[in-house]
C-alpha cells in the first residue's frame, strides 16, 4: 500500500485531519494506496508557506528562475518510465499513452514556460512630454485545481506558467489521480525549487478544493474540470473578485465533408473519438458526415472501431485501457442505456468488457458507436466523457453548422474539408474556442487554449497564461 502525502513548504506532510481516501487502480478495481483527505487546516498551512516564499521567488533573477524550471522539466523526463507507470496505475490509461503523451507534455510545459519567462515583456506608450509603461507583476499566491483525465499534463499546464510569472502556488490534483503530482514534489525539491514556492494539497473537491477557492489570500484560481464544479467555483470566487480561469466540459463536433482526404480523416477520427478511452476534453463525440459519404464512413469506421483492442493498460498491444473509476464506468454505461432508450442504434460496442484474472475487477468499456439520435436528445447534448460517439449524416453546410453549434458547450470543433471558402465560413461561425481543420489535437503551446459558452472562461497557453498570472499596473511618467 502506498501512502501519498501533501507537499507543503518542500516537505511531505500527513493531513491535519488524519483522514485518508482510498486510491484505486481502475485496471483491477483494487485499492493500492491512500491519499490525504485534506481540509482547511492543510490549505491554510500551504497558503502560509506560499506567502512566506513569495518575496524570494518573485524577486529571483529571471535566469535563475528559468534554470530551476528547466531542471524540473529535465527531472520529469529523467523519470519518464516511473511517472508513466504511476499515471497508468492511477487512471487506467495505457502506459504507452502516458509514456508518449502525458509525461513528455508535462516536461514540455515546464520547459516552455521556463523559456517564456525570459521573453515576457510589457508595453510602453510614448506621448508628447510623457511615457506610460505597464508593469506586469505576479499576483502572489495562486490556486491550481485539475482533473483526472490528463493528470500531470494538465496540473503542470497550470503550475508552470504560474511559477514562471513569479507566483507561489497551492495546487490540488484530482483525488482520483494524485500519484504523479506526489512524485513531482520530489522532482521540484531536487531541482532546487525553494520550499513553499509550490505546495500540493490532496483531497476532495468540495473540501480541499473549496478551501483553496475560499481562502482570502489566494488571488487567482486556475481550474480545469467539469462545468458543474466550474460554476460552483465561480459562485464562490466571483464575489471575492478573484481572477478566474475556467477550462470546462465539452461536446465537440466533428464535421466531415465528402471532399476531405478520406484516409487521413478516418485514421484521425478513430483517435479523436477513442484516445484515452474518449476521456480527453477535446475528443469529438458527435460525428457529422456529409450524406454522400455517410454509408462508406459508417462501414469503415465501425469496422475499425470493432478491431480496437481493449485490454491491460500495461500491454503495448492494448489500444484502450480502463476508464478512470467505478463511478465513471457506471456513468458512461448509463449513458449508453439512455441512448438506447432515446431510440439510438448501437452499431458496435455498447457494453462493459469483462477481463480475466488480475483485471477481472477493472472498469473496461468497449468503444461504442451509436446512430439514429436527434440533436435534441440528452445523449447528444450532455458530456459523456467516455468511449462513446454518435454518428449522423447531414445535407448542407448550413445544417452542419446548426448541428455543431446546437449544444450548450463550445470547446473545440474539427472540420474535414479541402474547400477554402467553407473553411473560412466555419472558422467564423463555429461556436468554439479551438478549431482544427484537417487535423486534431495538433497543439502549439503558444496558441490560446480554451472554450466558449459552458466550456469555460479565459484562455490558457503562451502569453495568455503569463498575462492571467500577472496583474497589470500602468505608470505614467511626465518629463
Ligand atoms: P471535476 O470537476 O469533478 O473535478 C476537477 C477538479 O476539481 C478535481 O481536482 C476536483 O477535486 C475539484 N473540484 C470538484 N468540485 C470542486 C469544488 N466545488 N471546489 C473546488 N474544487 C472542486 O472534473 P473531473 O471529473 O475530474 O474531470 C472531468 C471534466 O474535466 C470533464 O468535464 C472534462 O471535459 C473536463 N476537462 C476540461 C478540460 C479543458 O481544458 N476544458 C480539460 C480536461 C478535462
Amino acid at each position: 500500500m502506498m501512502t501519498i502525502h501533501n507537499y507543503i513548504n518542500g516537505q511531505n506532510h500527513p493531513p491535519a485531519t488524519g483522514e485518508y481516501l482510498d486510491n484505486v487502480n481502475p485496471a483491477t478495481g483494487a485499492v493500492y494506496g491512500k491519499i490525504p483527505d485534506s481540509g482547511q487546516t492543510d490549505v491554510n498551512l500551504a497558503v502560509e508557506a506560499a506567502q512566506a516564499a513569495f518575496p524570494v521567488w518573485s524577486a529571483m533573477p529571471l535566469e535563475q528562475r528559468h534554470d530551476i524550471l528547466r531542471k524540473i522539466s529535465d527531472g520529469i523526463l529523467a523519470r519518464l518510465d516511473v511517472l508513466a507507470e504511476a499515471e497508468s496505475l492511477d487512471s487506467g490509461k495505457t502506459i504507452a499513452a502516458a509514456r508518449s503523451v502525458d509525461i513528455p507534455r508535462a516536461a514540455l510545459n515546464f520547459k516552455f514556460f521556463a523559456t517564456a519567462l525570459l521573453h515576457f515583456a510589457s508595453e510602453s506608450h510614448a506621448m508628447p512630454g510623457a511615457i506610460s509603461y505597464t508593469l506586469r507583476q505576479p499576483l502572489g499566491v495562486v490556486g491550481g485545481i485539475s482533473p483526472w483525465n490528463l493528470p500531470l499534463y494538465l496540473f503542470t499546464w497550470k503550475i508552470a506558467p504560474a511559477l514562471a510569472a513569479g507566483n507561489c502556488v497551492v495546487g490540488k490534483p484530482s483525488e482520483v489521480t494524485p500519484h504523479t503530482a506526489f512524485l513531482l514534489g520530489e522532482i521540484c525539491t531536487e531541482a532546487g525549487l525553494p520550499p513553499g514556492v509550490l505546495n500540493m494539497v490532496h483531497g476532495l473537491g468540495p473540501r480541499a478544493g473549496e478551501a483553496i477557492v475560499r481562502h482570502p489570500d489566494v488571488k487567482a484560481i486556475s481550474f480545469t474540470g467539469s462545468t458543474r464544479a466550474g460554476a460552483e467555483i465561480a459562485r464562490i470566487a466571483a464575489p471575492m473578485f478573484k481572477k478566474l480561469s475556467l477550462e470546462l466540459g465539452g461536446k465537440n463536433p466533428n464535421l466531415i465533408f465528402a471532399d476531405c482526404d478520406y484516409d487521413r480523416m478516418l485514421e484521425t477520427t478513430l483517435g479523436s473519438s477513442f484516445n484515452n478511452q474518449g476521456q480527453i476534453c477535446l475528443c469529438g463525440s458527435r460525428i457529422y458526415v456529409e450524406r454522400s459519404i455517410y454509408a462508406r464512413f459508417k462501414k469503415d469506421f465501425v469496422e475499425n472501431v470493432r478491431a480496437m483492442r481493449v485490454g491491460d493498460p500495461a500491454d503495448p498491444k492494448s489500444r484502450l485501457g480502463a476508464v478512470v473509476s467505478k463511478m465513471h464506468f457506471e456513468k458512461v454505461l448509463s449513458y449508453i442505456e439512455l441512448a438506447k432508450q432515446e431510440g439510438g442504434s448501437v452499431l458496435c460496442g455498447g457494453h462493459a468488457v469483462q477481463m480475466a484474472g488480475r483485471l477481472a475487477g477493472g472498469y473496461y468499456i468497449a468503444p461504442t458507436v451509436i446512430e439514429g439520435l436527434s440533436l435534441e436528445c440528452r445523449t447528444n447534448q450532455e458530456e459523456i466523457f467516455g468511449p462513446v460517439v454518435t454518428i449522423q449524416p447531414f445535407d448542407s453546410d448550413d445544417e452542419a453548422l446548426a448541428l455543431a453549434n446546437g449544444v450548450p458547450y463550445g470547446l473545440s470543433a474539427t472540420l474535414w474539408t479541402n474547400d477554402l471558402k467553407r473553411t473560412q465560413r466555419f472558422a467564423r461561425e463555429l461556436q468554439a474556442g479551438i478549431l482544427w481543420v484537417n487535423c486534431w489535437l495538433l497543439r502549439d503551446l503558444r496558441t490560446p487554449f480554451g472554450g466558449v459558452k459552458q466550456s469555460g472562461v479565459g484562455r490558457e497557453g503562451g502569453w495568455e497564461a503569463m498575462r492571467f498570472f500577472t496583474e497589470t499596473k500602468n505608470v505614467t511618467l511626465a518629463e
